[in-house]
């Protein structure tokens, strides 16, 4: 073993006087001793170093051990990194070792090149990589850095949990009052948020307005159920954004996993997943293989409907549309149909989800209303001249958001030289949700064409009253869930009477779609609806059986 020479007092000074401190030492009876320091060693010359000595630097004291293995063995240099100083003075070193010469038994030069600046900035630089500019949290690269670190640190047993917490309608703050505020929003969520939780849990911004969160759990698992419940109510507490009280709601996915037998990057995907689930249901959802299972099926079906769409298999059934008053056939609505390859025929309730999901909703809405258009232009041939009904078709929100509508309806009416007034095209409210002014051109562009404009599913969405009146729209379209049922339920009757009400004072008609019953048709003409569509009259049709009732109505 090497001793070292206890080293006179050092001046810190040398370091920062010389670049690179660099020294000649000898490696004796396991002590080090040096010869010259830098200056000197350039004075004498390497070969001639052995004059007078020089006080030992401090650094040499933690390297001695080293410097005595090297001028022992036959290499002629080597170079190793080496952290010197406490945690906030602590600086780092790349220290290199060179024989003198052969025969210069014994001592080497060493150099050490301070690197402390270069590795601050590499490692702020990392930092800032990994940290969400505006919140000053970890971003998604960060989370997963941090969660990897606390659990190669943790217990062998250790269990936890990743949330996946996502602000509803967050892209509503920003449109209507500003990314500004929008931005205020997340910070303050992320204050608030960062406050329920323990010191060691870890809070991340991983997407515009996911957070997510790593707990540990303890025995029970009871905490992230609490955790859940003061999240919310952590953002129950309305914010203050440019001047106005602004309320927040989130949809929260968990995922449970345990060292080493989960990844926890599977884990923030199974979170993610949930929170999917948590939008519809309204609570805290924990992620279940199960639903993933029904996941992967819905992309099976993707597939498949990708297909269909490519062969041209699908099909539009076409359910008639009544004047309550008259009785007179007004319309049908054109409904989209699917039967698979092996001959299961799939509702439009699971496969129109699927299509907006995946966007197939574009190529498959495209169809629907050429179809349309070319139905409805064989039945005036057939005929012989306008048959006297409409067709009703639906459009998709995202459809209206990706797709030119009114463009594509207009050349379909030229190929087939129909009036736009022979068609209404059904949109739903969710449609003025995203944007709003954007929505309101295209519908003013449809009815420019000289459309009939429907508003879907009235009633179980958003609406913005104020919106409607401003908007062309000539039919609500009364939901379904309020009409089926509505004999026996006075709620439903209140919503519906609402619904009257309002499209009077607005000057727009009314369709109730779900009749199921006469009677149900009698007294919704008695209240001053409009049309009315519903098993009652009849259900979808397929396109003959469409055309042989209009055919036999006629007089
Ligand atoms: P929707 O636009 O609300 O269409 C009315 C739905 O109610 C249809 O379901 C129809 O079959 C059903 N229905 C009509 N009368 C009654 C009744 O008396 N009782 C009951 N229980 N149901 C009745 P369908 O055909 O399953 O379509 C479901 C939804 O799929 C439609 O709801 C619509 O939102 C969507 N959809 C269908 N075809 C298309 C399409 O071509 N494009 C788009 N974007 N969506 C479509
Ligand atoms: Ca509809
Ligand atoms: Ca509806």
């Amino acid at each position: 073993m090497f001793g070292i020479i206890p080293s006179t007092d050092v001046s810190a000074k040398l370091i920062g006087l010389l670049p690179i401190p660099a020294m000649v030492v000898r490696a004796k009876d396991g002590a080090i001793l040096v010869e010259a320091t830098n200056t000197a060693c350039r004075e004498a010359g390497l070969a001639n170093a052995n004059d007078q000595q020089v006080p030992r630097h401090p650094l040499l004291d933690a390297i001695g051990a080293r410097i005595g293995a090297f001028v022992e063995s036959d290499r002629l240099n080597e170079d190793f990194p080496l952290q010197f100083g406490s945690s906030v003075e602590c600086r780092h070193f790349r220290v290199a070792m060179a024989r003198l010469s052969r025969n210069a038994e014994g001592r080497c030069v060493v150099t050490f090149v301070d690197q402390t600046a270069e590795l601050r900035t590499e490692d702020n630089l990392r930092r800032e990589m990994l940290t969400d500019s505006l919140t000053g949290l970890p971003n998604r690269a960060g989370f997963s850095e941090r969660t990897e670190q606390l659990l190669e640190a943790a217990a062998p047993g250790f269990r936890y949990a990743i949330l996946m917490v996502n602000l509803d309608r967050f892209s509503r703050v920003n449109a209507c009052l500003g990314s500004m505020s929008g931005d205020e929003l997340l910070i303050t969520v992320a204050r608030r948020l960062k406050g329920i939780l323990r010191a060691n849990d870890v809070l991340a911004r991983t997407g515009g307005d996911e957070f997510a969160i790593f707990l540990a759990v303890e025995e029970g698992g009871n905490d992230v159920a609490h955790v859940t419940k003061r999240i919310s109510s952590a953002l129950a507490t309305p914010f203050r954004l440019s001047g106005y009280e602004i309320c927040v709601s989130c949809s929260i996915g968990v995922a449970f996993g345990a060292r080493r037998v989960d990844d926890p990057e599977d884990l923030i995907r199974h979170a993610q997943f949930s929170v999917k689930r948590s939008k519809s249901s309204g609570h805290a959802e924990a992620y279940q293989p199960q639903a993933f299972d029904i996941a992967r099926e819905q992309f099976g079906m993707e597939t498949a409907l990708r297909r269909a769409i490519d062969r041209g298999q699908l099909r539009l059934n076409y359910q008639p549309i009544y004047d309550l008053a008259s009785g007179r056939l007004v319309s049908f609505e054109a409904l989209a149909r699917w039967r698979g390859e092996d001959g299961v025929e799939h509702l439009p309730s699971a496969f129109i989800p699927v299509a907006e999901e995946s966007g197939l909703i574009v190529p498959l809405g495209r169809w629907a209303i050429r179809e349309a258009v070319r139905t409805l232009a064989g039945w005036d041939a057939q005929f012989g001249g306008d048959c006297g009904v409409k067709i009703a078709v639906n459009l998709s929100a995202i459809q209206l958001q990706r797709d030119g509508i009114a463009p594509l309806l207009q050349s379909a009416l030229i190929a087939h030289n129909l009036p736009g007034s022979r068609f209404t095209l059904e949109l739903t409210e969710s449609a003025l949700v995203t944007d709003p002014d954007r929505i309101a051109g295209i519908m003013h562009a449809l009815k420019g064409l000289g459309t009939t404009i429907a508003m879907d599913d009235f009633g179980t969405g958003y609406s913005n009253l104020a919106y409607l009146q401003k908007l062309p729209i000539d039919i609500l379209k009364i939901d379904r869930s309020f009409v089926t049922g509505m004999l026996v339920d006075r709620d439903k009757v209140a919503i519906v009477r609402a619904i009257l009400s309002l499209s009077q004072a607005l000057g727009m008609q009314t369709t109730a779609e779900g009749i199921e019953t006469n009677e149900l048709a009698q007294t919704l003409a008695a209240l001053g609806c409009t049309y009315g569509q519903g098993f009652a009259y009849a259900k979808p049709l397929e396109v003959d059986d469409a055309y042989a009732l209009l055919e036999s109505r006629r007089h």
